[in-house]
């Protein structure tokens, strides 16, 4: 067990460690090693000892030092002279070794080794006196430094590794202990000359690798004051997800690409002697943290994002021959004699790009001067710096790449200097300017969920959010199906049916009433145009948005007491004689480009219309719902926006409204803020506009992992606008938000089948009834509504009776292992753009429809 400064500066944690450390011993019946780390900040203060200037007196430093741990044998009650005499009485001997003077390496060796001998007395001191029987032991009897041929001087003394193959003699000597709890340093080894040698960085971590191996340990365990390995740095990434499982490869790789977990050196000799380790919270025992070892059944996907900041590239032209020969061993000879490791690497013919990364180099401006003076001499040098490396790390990452597609279009708004993909097929990274990178990384974990590279659904991975473990997991509104069960199995006659619970539309219908900064609000009746729904609606108060004539028709047979004046019509690319309809029906007609208005004059010639603009930029849970950017065919481009309004002038056109609905599932509340903020901005140009509409999108929670939308931060940002532009009044056309929870799909299941170590529960109706899964890769809660509370669950794929291969409504969803033919499925969340894109294909028939209050 390792623990590391913070741990071992504060009674309470000692405590802790006493305990955790007896637990082990007493649960499991094994002798436990505890390696620690110096205090915190002694072994900084130790360095800066020995790189004080040869002549400058030490002697201040040296009481400070001392002066520190009697103060914490104070806090433990502990007799400092006593505890601690013999081993001050050595600190103090240093400043006045006459090796000090010459500040020569075995000197420094032994100040820097003085930090752990401390703490580790200190503490099997205090723990005895607890009652909990600790023996000590000095690591430099059982870790042999091995110096590297070619190493430098220093780093024989200073940065040595440690022999670590199993050592059976070294495991006799630990099982003839006679304490079963020893307490140990980490950080110092014994030099080949019998004298003190460090590890060097991340000391503490190694050390106790080293030990777990020589001693072929039951596990190590690194504790530390975070909860594990996640799949983000939490401190960016709030959602990042507890990573519980990995093998020592994907360790190794996310710890070398970010995490600051665990040291990447102390993995390897755990692998090679196959011993399993753990990364636990001293704060939090209780959590699972990370466990690492070879028996990690494999899940390919992306474990983890990380960000590396100061990353500087270095890109090589050559000026000799095409396919020069050497040309590579050329420049890579310069970084050496620089004393430079490269990172990454691209290549081209003419061309070579390689990355430096600043933590495993001392990137200084001196240094990169000398190497481009040096590679000026073979090649044109470019420098550019700083740059962020955004690394995707997991097993089977070129297996990956079609789910990557969102990832990418995260990317394409910056400008990628470099894409290297490892040759151990484990990590992707995108070299970036370091300035473009921020606010990336949560977009980015949120796309590799979505797009369903990240898999984390599977629980024998991904554990638990940071900000589920830090502020507990938020409390969810329990689906209404979940109380209305019997209901619905007494309705699940004759499937597919799609169910709506009124009662949820009206309450979603409300939390938007509520609120004073909007003016008028229309329900897009695309989502859903079941009649029950139109009717609950316009009795809370919205007016309807229609995109097509049969829409309009539709609207008027259903709610024939509705006025005009409370519909919409935004249709897209619609022909000529829907706009006269329109116009002949008395609704608001939204029109959104300059051929409609040259090409049909006589149709819109002193007619008042609403203004549809594109603003550069689409958002949205997918590709195809974002409506606005130049990919988009919705709305007019800025570019034009004032040729349109002059030949609206011409043509007596009043444009009463500015409109902009930019995508569907918008997760950031401040989007609509930015485009009321546009739209209100552009309208005073116009001169005629009374209203802004800010489009619909609003997202609901699909996964079970996303939090419902923050309505009130929406509010917020909407309030402050409405603030600076009181003279507009504020239209809402929101969709998806006020009917997907009403709606539920029932399904019954039709086979179970096994095939090639995949369960697949079908299903009465798949893509037919529900287009999203399949369309946008959307994700639907699934359920066995027969057997909604049996927990013993296997993850299947629910997949429908429709002859395509992307027939599937869900992947790896846990669903009881006795699911069997004839239960009814619930598919979730259904509500919006469910029954509306339901289709006839392979002649199946349309799914009923039915409400409920
Ligand atoms: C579809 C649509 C909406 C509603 O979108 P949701 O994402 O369902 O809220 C609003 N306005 C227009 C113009 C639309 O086409």
């Amino acid at each position: 067990m390792k623990f590391g400064g913070t741990s071992v500066s504060r009674r309470h944690r000692w405590d802790t460690i006493g305990r955790l450390a007896a637990e082990r011993a007493r649960e499991e019946g094994v002798r436990v090693l505890v390696v620690v780390s110096a205090l915190s900040g002694v072994t900084n203060e130790l360095q800066a000892i020995t790189a004080a200037a040869p002549g400058e007196s030490l002697d201040a430093r040296f009481d400070a030092l001392v002066e520190r741990h009697r103060a914490f044998c104070a806090e433990l009650e502990l007799d400092a002279d006593t505890v601690l005499g013999a081993r001050l009485a050595a600190l103090r001997a240093l400043s006045t070794d006459p090796r000090a003077n010459t500040r020569d390496l075995p000197w420094q060796a032994e100040v820097l080794a003085q930090g752990e001998l401390l703490s580790s007395t200190l503490g099997a001191a205090y723990l005895q006196s607890t009652g909990v029987p600790f023996g000590w032991c000095d690591a430099r009897e059982w870790l042999d430094g091995v110096s590297l041929p070619n190493a430098s001087p220093w780093a024989q003394r200073l940065s040595v590794n440690c022999r670590c193959a199993p050592d059976a003699g070294l495991q006799a000597r630990f099982a003839a202990q006679p304490a079963s709890l020893l307490v140990t340093q980490g950080f110092i080894a014994r030099h080949a000359d019998g004298g003190t040698a460090i590890l060097g960085r991340g000391g503490s971590d190694t050390s106790a690798a080293y030990f777990g191996a020589l001693l072929n340990a039951k596990r190590v365990e690194i504790w530390t004051d975070v909860p594990g390995m996640f799949s983000a740095n939490p401190r960016d990434v709030p959602d990042a997800r507890l990573l519980t499982r990995l093998d020592y490869a994907e360790a190794q790789e996310i710890a070398t690409t970010g995490a600051k977990v665990l040291h990447p050196r102390s993995i390897a000799p755990c692998r090679d002697a196959n011993v399993p380790m753990a990364i636990l919270d001293t704060e939090r025992p209780d959590l699972p943290g990370t466990r690492i070892d070879a028996s990690a059944a494999t899940v390919p996907g992306v474990k983890a994002i990380s960000r590396r900041n100061g990353i500087v590239l270095v890109s090589m032209e050559s000026i000799g021959m095409w396919q020069q020969v050497g040309f590579l061993a050329d420049v890579f000879e310069r970084f050496k004699r620089n004393g430079l490791s490269v990172d990454l690497i691209g290549s081209s013919e003419t061309n070579v790009t390689v990355s430096l990364d600043p933590s495993e180099n001392l990137v200084t401006t001196n240094v990169l001067e000398a190497l481009s003076a040096d590679l000026a001499e073979a090649c044109r040098v470019k420098v550019i710096a700083p740059c962020a490396a955004i690394t995707l790390v997991g097993r089977g990452m070129r297996s990956l790449l079609h789910k990557l597609s969102d990832v990418w279009a995260a990317f394409g708004q910056e400008r990628v200097h470099l894409i290297s993909q490892s040759s151990n097929d484990l990590n992707l990274t995108f070299v970036i300017d370091e300035a473009d990178a921020d606010g990336m990384l949560p977009q980015v974990h949120a796309e590799l969920i979505r797009g369903g590279a990240m898999p984390v659904q599977e629980a024998s991975v991904f554990g638990p959010s940071w900000r589920e473990i830090a502020h507990g997991k938020p409390a969810k509104r329990t689906p209404w199906w979940v109380d209305k069960r019997d209901t619905l199995l007494a309705k699940a006659q004759g499937t597919p049916r799609y169910i709506y619970d009124l009662a949820t539309v009206r309450a979603r219908a409300r939390d938007l009433s509520g609120i004073d900064a909007i003016d008028r609000r229309y329900y897009a009746i695309k989502a859903n145009a079941h009649p029950a729904i139109l009717r609950t609606l316009v009795e809370e108060g919205f007016g309807l948005e229609c995109v097509s004539q049969g829409e309009l028709d539709h609207v008027f047979k259903q709610v024939p007491s509705l006025s005009p004046e409370r519909v919409l019509f935004t249709p897209s690319f619609a022909p000529r004689h829907e706009y006269e309809a329109a116009f002949a029906r008395g609704v608001t007609v939204t029109i959104d480009n300059v051929e409609a208005l040259q090409r049909w004059p006589d149709v819109f010639r002193n007619r008042t219309v609403w203004l549809r603009l594109d603003l550069g930029h689409g958002e949205g849970h997918h590709a195809k719902v974002k409506t606005g950017g130049v990919a988009a065919k919705f709305g007019l481009s800025l570019q034009r926006f004032d040729e349109f309004v002059a030949l609206a002038r011409t043509l007596d056109v009043r444009i009463s409204a500015l409109h902009a609905h930019l995508g569907s599932g918008i997760d950031d509340p401040q989007h609509w803020r930015g485009v009321y903020a546009e739209l209100a901005g552009l309208a005073d140009s116009v001169g005629t506009v009374e209203t802004i509409d800010i489009g619909g999108g609003l997202p609901i929670a699909y996964t079970p992992d996303a939090e419902d939308f923050d309505l009130a931060a929406w509010r917020a940002g909407l309030d402050e606008i409405r603030a600076a532009y009181p003279r507009f009044a504020l239209a809402i056309e929101p969709g998806r938000f006020l009917v997907a929870e009403c709606g539920v799909l029932l399904l019954h299941a039709t086979q179970v089948v096994e095939k090639d170590g995949v369960r697949r529960v079908g299903c009465d109706a798949g893509m037919n009834a529900l287009a999203r899964p399949a369309m946008y890769e959307a994700y639907h809660g699934i359920h066995n509504l027969t057997r909604l509370a049996d927990a013993d669950t296997m993850n299947c794929d629910v997949v429908g009776p429709i002859c395509e291969s992307g027939d599937v409504l869900g992947h790896a969803r846990p669903l009881p292992r006795a699911t069997v033919e004839g239960d009814v499925i619930l598919v979730a969340d259904a509500g919006a753009y469910g029954m509306a894109m339901a289709s006839t294909y392979n002649l199946r028939a349309l799914p009923a429809e039915d409400t409920i209050e």
